[in-house]
């Protein structure tokens, strides 16, 4: 386990956690990956201008920085019964967040089709989103439709404050929530592409107050 303080509360409890979980029929190439996977979404995380939004979330729902007792990144995807990947989970009773990551099969056949620079955004985003995502449900607890409602707002905030331009904020809150499995890759690249700007008004319902978290 690797931890590094700092002075905001909130980055130093985000670690990444790595005991004891490599599945044993990983080969050191796959191990290679999945490191270098959470080191990324490790430094994502922590970045302060993403930690600045998530103070003016918190702040925003009312939920306290003391709820949240750790943030795990873990290295190696978690596989449900279903056979769909997790994003991230939440332990309402302890305040203890995890994060997992994509497989490496996915993100090969992603990193092939649309490059290295895209699947690092994708990477990254996807871990900004689970993160808000369960941060809201240690206030809304197990109101799922409420989570995500809020968290699609809270991501494209995010995003929209963040990037060059709107179709960019565009496209990656598309890769996110538009696009869930690998088999939905058609999709992602058209809806990435036209950006369906019809949908994304009902689904967030932003434009006509915009939240400003700077
Ligand atoms: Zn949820």
């Amino acid at each position: 386990m690797l931890i590094l303080g700092d002075a905001n509360p909130l980055s130093s409890k985000i670690i990444i956690n790595a005991i004891l979980e490599q599945p044993e029929s990983l080969s050191l190439d796959h191990a290679g990956f999945y490191i270098n996977y959470s080191s990324f979404v490790f430094r994502s995380l922590k970045r302060p201008s993403f930690q600045k939004f998530l103070k003016w979330m918190l702040r925003r729902e009312k939920i306290e920085e003391h709820m949240v007792r750790a943030v795990q990144v873990k290295v190696f995807p978690l596989r449900r019964k279903n056979g769909k990947g997790l994003a991230g989970n939440c332990d309402l009773s302890q305040g203890k967040i995890r994060i997992y990551p994509k497989t490496m099969t996915f993100c090969r056949a992603f990193k092939q089709k649309f490059g290295k620079p895209s699947l690092l955004v994708y990477a990254g985003s996807r871990a900004r989103a689970a993160l808000i995502h369960e941060l809201l449900h240690l206030k809304y607890a197990t109101d799922e439709k409420k989570v995500r409602k809020l968290a699609k707002e809270y991501f494209f905030t995010f995003t929209r404050n963040k990037a060059s331009n709107s179709s960019q904020s565009l496209t990656i809150y598309t890769m996110i929530f538009k696009a869930k499995t690998f088999g939905n890759f058609q999709v992602f690249e058209k809806g990435a592409r036209t950006s369906e700007p019809v949908k994304l008004q009902k689904d967030i319902r932003l434009s006509s107050k915009p939240m400003i978290f700077r």
